[in-house]
């Protein structure tokens, strides 16, 4: 599937891409851990999912959650010339019908929104959570959650067909609803959706979130499962909506042990990112073996986002991308928060140069320069090194070694680790 070559990843290493030519020890017991990363050139098949009918909705101009990303990002690819070609392409997908949101979702919910569009908001409405600042009521709510969803589907069904070994919709990551609550800007979960339906064909899904917020929908769906693992970093819960997702958090029964948390302090940046992600999740990825990983690529994780309080630039995410295309299985990527639009739509186009083989090199995307608002944004997709105080980089540090810590103490165990 792949084009591979082998190399040892070592998850003490600080800073860079954590990958080294000689084998070494990780912090979790003296386990050799080796890992596959990607070669250069050639990845495969990956598919770009687009619903243009989803250009038509969007959220209320009050509402930080912008669905014109997903178009931005298409944009920016067809001007890179990125979305034709060798090995990739564009395909368009429609709504998920109602029998496959029920499949997660409860129909008194699903009426709920349907009725609530049609202004007909009940008591068990808003209990539900619509008509909320977060989860307004709008027009085509229904359709546009539908076709996000669709999307995310279609990526699942490409993936098991073997038709694609990435699949991303940076229309999806709909990541905090519930089977009958809204939450978050989320109405329809597709992510969860997408982890079920690939389980239910007997996959077992790896689900990696690193938006900013904690995947609690996602999470919750499989907390007493063995067959999806989740894992999510996120802003430390104490500081960040959904206030949840903390390393003692593991799963219960059958599941115990397959829901890892890593919540970050506020101002985390790249290095320490990597840090956590590299201790974290590619010796869990060793020891569960799956077959297919779904990703929420939310980008509210980067610097200047309003929403978000980390410190990341979008290398970071083009670091994590190649560190899990290594694993060397299939990927449903999605996207998720990310409320600077620019930002956010540039952050998924490298996402997928990356994907595609291209982009992890300066010379193939160019080097841009962003710092924290768009207008400062030169040329290029690649995001500017950011500069972090030596004083607020160690307390940060601090408190990272304090997250790698508890994860392995609650979870590694249980893996063998
Ligand atoms: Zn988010």
């Amino acid at each position: 599937m792949f084009h591979r070559s082998v190399s040892v990843l070592d998850a003490d290493t600080r800073g860079g891409l954590y990958y080294s030519d000689v084998s070494t020890t990780n912090s979790g017991g003296g386990k050799r851990l080796e890992v596959v990363t990607v070669n250069a050139r050639g990845f495969g098949r990956s598919i770009f999912l687009h619903s243009p009918e989803l250009e038509a909705y969007s959220y209320p101009e009050d509402n930080p959650f912008r669905t014109e990303r997903a178009a931005m990002t298409r944009e920016i690819l067809v001007s890179h010339g990125m979305l034709s070609g060798r090995g990739r392409a564009e395909h368009e997908a429609s709504a998920a019908e109602r029998d496959v949101l029920e499949k997660f979702h409860v129909r008194r919910y699903l009426d709920a929104i349907v009725a609530a569009e049609g202004g007909q908001l009940d008591i068990e409405g808003l209990q539900m959570g619509l008509g909320t600042p977060d989860c307004p009521v709008f027009r085509g709510m229904y359709e546009c959650a539908a076709l996000a969803c669709g999307a995310t589907l279609t990526g699942a069904h490409l993936i098991l067909d073997g038709r694609a070994d990435v699949a991303f919709n940076p229309a999806g990551g709909h990541h905090h609803a519930g089977p009958a609550t809204a939450s978050g800007f989320c109405y329809v979960n597709d992510v969860a959706l997408g982890c079920l339906m690939l389980a239910e064909r007997h996959r077992r899904v790896l689900y990696i979130d690193v938006d900013v917020h904690h995947g609690d929908g996602v999470q919750d769906a499989f907390y007493d499962r063995s067959d999806v693992m989740t894992i999510s970093l996120h802003q430390n819960g104490r500081t960040l909506f959904p206030g949840t997702g903390f390393p003692g958090d593991i799963g219960v029964g059958d599941g115990r042990g397959f829901s890892v948390n890593a919540p970050l302090p506020p101002g985390t940046y790249d290095e320490q990112y990597m840090r956590a992600f590299g201790a974290i999740v590619p010796p869990l990825a060793g020891a569960f073996d799956p077959d297919v990983i779904v990703l929420e690529l939310g980008m509210d994780g980067l610097s200047g986002d309003p929403l978000g309080g980390l410190k990341l630039t979008n290398n970071v995410y083009a670091d994590i991308i190649e560190t899990i295309m290594g694993f060397g299985k299939p990927i449903l990527a999605t996207g998720g928060g990310g409320y600077h639009p620019g930002n956010t739509a540039r952050a998924w186009a490298l996402a997928w140069c990356i994907f595609c083989g291209e982009g992890g090199h300066d010379d193939l995307v160019g080097l841009g320069g962003i710092m924290l608002e768009n207008t400062d944004w030169i040329a290029g997709l690649r995001d500017r090194v950011l500069v972090v105080e030596a004083v607020e980089a160690g307390e940060i540090e601090e408190a990272v070694s304090d997250t790698i810590r508890a994860v392995e103490a609650n979870v590694f165990a249980i893996h063998g680790l």
